[in-house]
């Protein structure tokens, strides 16, 4: 009966045959472990070994044919750098020895002082100060890869690059076949936001951006997506749906929860990392280290929903729900931008209500606030397309941006406003043109030029409003008329 219960393959690689011979019978003679010993009598031959078999420990002569010294430990360390070393020294030579220590053998022996307890306890040891040193490096990879990733995450607002490179680092680091991001909308609706490697997204993958950033780049800001809470995950019919770390059949699910003040935990999404090998038995530390990261990207998510709040909130106008002037700017920049290249009309209505003072002075200002969100709701009500925008320009002034549209486009969208606006009927007795609410309407329409700010389109049309105000009110100007 052996101290050490597996046989331990050793390579020696010795080119003096009295050596080969006494570490043999040493070997053998030790009652420590079972031995299987394979010998060769150069580095090359112990390099090719290596490159074709399993080996627990090296025993590596520094004096051979064709290779010495430190140079000959790194050679063998380049081919086996998980297997631990151990030198054979001459008593002349103990400071070869000690800078093999250094360089990461893990003990020397002195060839002329060789027993059997020390031999065996030397291949002990080292064995286990090899995997020691394994572990910590293994604990120090994760780590690295833990800041790293929190680093993307500090820099990065943008939540798509912040999951992408969450799956991306994780498959690496685990050597996974698929790491998967997981979007929990509601008790029915979940889609993969990111995977890795982005090829075994299926086919039908949707991809649109991520909700939570906030406002959409051709369109009005989108209110970020509210977190589900638990209860309403519990009826999920997924059985994939989990609270809590799940592993199975080579797959480990971690879900990922941001953590809300004054509420419930809530399943944003998960977490999912799948390997081929069914049987493949997930480590604690692997859990652990994968919740750990599941809370930080909780984190981030926070951050990224927060962000998009915060940018939500200042390009909507607080009254009408609408965009505000400051969004209604940087839209109109934006449309300009890509039309100009397009070479694509753009057309801008300004509608401006008639006798709001007189509205307010008669009703009261607040039932004036709430003639405004009427009109910004029948407003959007006329808008068609989801690349259009309806804004507060100012006060009792709104602006309609359609791109894409020429004059005729835009002149049908004018007579559809009037027609609903019409039939809205929304009572105004102190008007002195109608005793219902009018709108005065001036619009522009042009294809932008690079050169050429927004500002032109802007003013061309407050010049056609002035005219419909000059006219009498209650009518539309196109710029060209
Ligand atoms: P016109 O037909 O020439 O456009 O006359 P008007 O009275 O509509 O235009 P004017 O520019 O003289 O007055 C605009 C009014 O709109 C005055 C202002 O108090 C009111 N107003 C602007 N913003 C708000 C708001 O947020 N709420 C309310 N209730 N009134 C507003
Ligand atoms: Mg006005
Ligand atoms: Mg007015």
């Amino acid at each position: 009966m052996t101290f050490y219960q597996r046989r331990l393959h050793v390579l020696l690689i010795e080119d003096q045959q009295c050596q080969v011979e006494l570490l043999k019978v040493l070997l053998e003679s030790q009652s420590f472990f079972a031995v299987q010993l394979q010998v060769t009598r150069t580095l090359a031959q112990g390099v090719n070994r290596l490159q074709s078999g399993i080996f627990d420990t090296i025993l590596l002569d520094l004096f051979l044919p064709d290779g010495q010294g430190i140079e000959a430990l790194r050679t063998v360390q380049k081919f086996a750098p998980h297997i631990p070393i151990i030198v054979l020294t001459a008593a002349t030579d103990l400071n070869m020895g000690l800078a093999a220590l250094q360089k990461g053998a893990e003990d020397y022996l002195v060839k002329e002082h060789l027993r059997e307890s020390q031999i065996a306890k030397s291949i002990l040891y080292a064995l286990e100060r090899k995997k020691a040193r394994r572990e910590l490096q293994v604990q120090i990879e994760r780590e690295r890869l833990m800041a790293r990733i929190l680093e993307e995450i500090r820099q990065s607002l943008d939540l798509s690059v912040i999951l992408q490179t969450t799956v991306d680092e994780v498959r690496k680091f685990l050597q996974a076949d698929q790491v998967v991001i997981y979007r929990c909308y509601s008790p029915r609706a979940s889609r993969i936001l990111v995977a890795a490697p982005s090829s075994s997204l299926p086919a039908n993958g949707d991809r649109r951006h991520i909700p939570e950033r906030g406002p959409d780049s051709n369109g009005e800001p989108t209110e970020p997506i509210p977190c589900q809470t638990i209860n309403s995950l519990r009826q999920l019919p997924l059985d994939e749906i989990t609270l809590g770390p799940r592993a199975k059949d080579g797959v480990l699910i971690i879900p990922i929860r941001p953590q809300k003040p004054h509420q419930e935990d809530c399943l944003w999404g998960q977490l999912v990392v799948r390997v081929g090998d069914q049987k493949r038995s997930w480590l604690p530390w692997e859990i652990e280290f994968l919740c750990h990261l599941s809370s930080q990207v909780a984190i981030a998510i926070q951050q990224s929903a927060l962000f998009a709040q915060v940018h939500y909130l200042a390009n909507m106008d607080g009254l009408t729900g609408i965009a505000n002037r400051r969004y209604l700017d940087h839209f109109l920049e934006q449309q300009w931008q890509k039309l100009a290249k397009h070479h694509q009309y753009l057309s801008l209505i300004l509608c401006d209500i008639d006798f709001f003072k007189q509205y307010n002075d008669t009703y009261g200002h607040l039932e004036g606030d709430e003639c405004l969100k009427k009109v910004a709701n029948l407003l959007k009500k006329v808008m068609r397309r989801g690349t259009d925008l309806t804004a507060r320009y100012g006060g009792e002034e709104f602006a309609l941006v359609l791109p894409q549209t020429n004059k005729q486009g835009c002149q049908n969208v004018v007579i559809h406003l009037q027609s609903v606006f019409k039939q809205a009927q929304i009572p105004h007795r102190s008007s002195i043109i109608q005793p219902y609410l009018t709108l005065s309407i001036g619009s522009a329409t042009m294809v932008p030029l690079p050169n050429v700010p927004p500002k032109q389109l802007i003013d061309w049309a407050d010049q056609a409003l002035f005219k419909a105000k000059k006219a009498g009110r209650n009518c539309h100007f196109s710029f060209a008329d």
